[in-house]
């Protein structure tokens, strides 16, 4: 077996007992004499791994009992239509603070629902910085204010929560959901697609108020509704039963690994090995502002965009893949999720100097 240091943006590195534990439940979970993809949701097997999953992510990110936790099938993407639908209620208008490509698709894609305002954008900016939290024109009406936490292909991350006063905060933390710790209390509702640093893909977290739930406009589909699966304790029907089981062996690891305060440290230190690499020479360059850099999706560019390909080429040679940075922006991204362990990133930045050596 040889596995390789996976920068892939998504779907992501999982973490390796992860999938030797799956390796050794696959025919045979638990004496249940079967696979998980083959059981019953129903069933109480089934029903222990869902339950144990969810207490296991709410110690984790500590979430204040006034939150239920979704666990939902669609990706991000769905989320975007599913978050006006389920929030607007009486409101017509949310505002949308765009600092990338995923908040710009999620505008968009509330502008079907509602009135999507863009109440800040670094557009102008080529998306390589946060607006100042004072430039931002928030409207006191709006249902909720949207932000994108952690922007996956402009390597562009908040620092902290920015504060929205009464209107609820709600958060894509498609690439970064349990990064680092967050206080949940500051958020109506997180959402996130597994794939990058939770699980496999095909399911969909959702923490929300509860408060905020309950006020789904009637066109919205009845598995969407998000008070109907909390009620139904997100099992309306067959949910994405492997993906959220792995799901849950993930969030194991983080608890063996000490919890999401030492992995925010060591993703912090992950980063800034990279970072300060790509500031010490000029070779290679990152072009977000520092303070809003993220410890989760690194792009950079070469001197010569004309040696990219060999950069890549050299790159998987040496067991180091997927750092093809997206079309959007170009170059390369070297994402680096909670799965990726400092060894990859000291591997990356041997190879960068190397190639940097001979090739510069
Ligand atoms: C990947 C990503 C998405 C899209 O996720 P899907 O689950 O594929 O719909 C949305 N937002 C962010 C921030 C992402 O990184």
């Amino acid at each position: 077996m040889s596995r390789i240091f996976n920068f892939s943006a998504g779907p992501g590195a999982l973490p390796l007992p992860v999938l030797e534990q799956v390796q050794a439940d696959l025919l045979d979970w638990r004496g249940a004499g079967m696979s998980v993809m083959e059981m019953s949701h129903r069933g109480k097997e089934f029903m222990s791994i869902a339950a144990e999953a969810e207490a296991d992510l709410r110690e984790l990110m500590a979430v204040p009992a006034n939150y239920k936790v979704l666990f939902m099938q669609g990706g991000a993407t769905a989320q975007f239509a599913f978050i006006p639908m389920n929030l607007l209620g009486d409101k017509t208008s949310a505002d949308y603070v765009v600092t990338g490509d995923w908040g710009k698709k999620a505008a968009k894609e509330a502008g079907k629902y509602g009135t999507a305002n863009i109440a800040a954008t670094s557009a102008a900016e080529k998306f390589t910085c946060i607006p100042d939290r004072a430039s931002w024109k928030l409207d006191p009406n709006a249902a909720y204010v949207h932000i994108t936490p952690n922007e996956t292909i402009h390597g562009v991350e908040f620092t902290e929560e920015p504060d929205t006063g009464t209107v609820p905060l709600v958060a894509d933390m498609s690439s970064n959901f349990m990064s680092r710790p967050v206080d949940v209390s500051k958020y109506g509702l997180i959402y996130g697609g597994a794939q990058k640093n939770i699980g496999p893909a095909g399911l969909t977290l959702v923490i929300v108020r509860e408060d905020l739930i309950g006020h789904a406009k009637p066109t919205t589909p009845g598995v969407f509704d998000y008070k109907a699966v909390a009620e139904g304790e997100s099992m309306l029907n067959t949910p994405p039963c492997f993906s959220w089981y792995v799901a849950g062996l993930v969030f194991k690891w983080l608890k063996t690994e000490g919890g999401l305060t030492v992995i925010g440290e060591r993703n912090a230190r992950k980063a800034a090995l990279l970072y300060d690499y790509i500031d010490s020479q000029d070779f290679y360059r990152n072009p977000v502002s520092k303070a809003d850099r993220s410890r989760m999706n690194v792009p950079f560019t070469l001197a010569n965009a004309e040696l990219d390909a060999d950069f890549l080429k050299g790159a998987n040679a040496a067991g180091l893949s997927g750092l093809k940075g997206h079309r959007a922006v170009g170059g390369m991204r070297a994402s680096i999720y909670n799965a990726m362990p400092i060894e990859g990133v000291q591997a990356l930045v041997s190879y960068m100097k190397e190639f940097a050596r001979t090739r510069g």
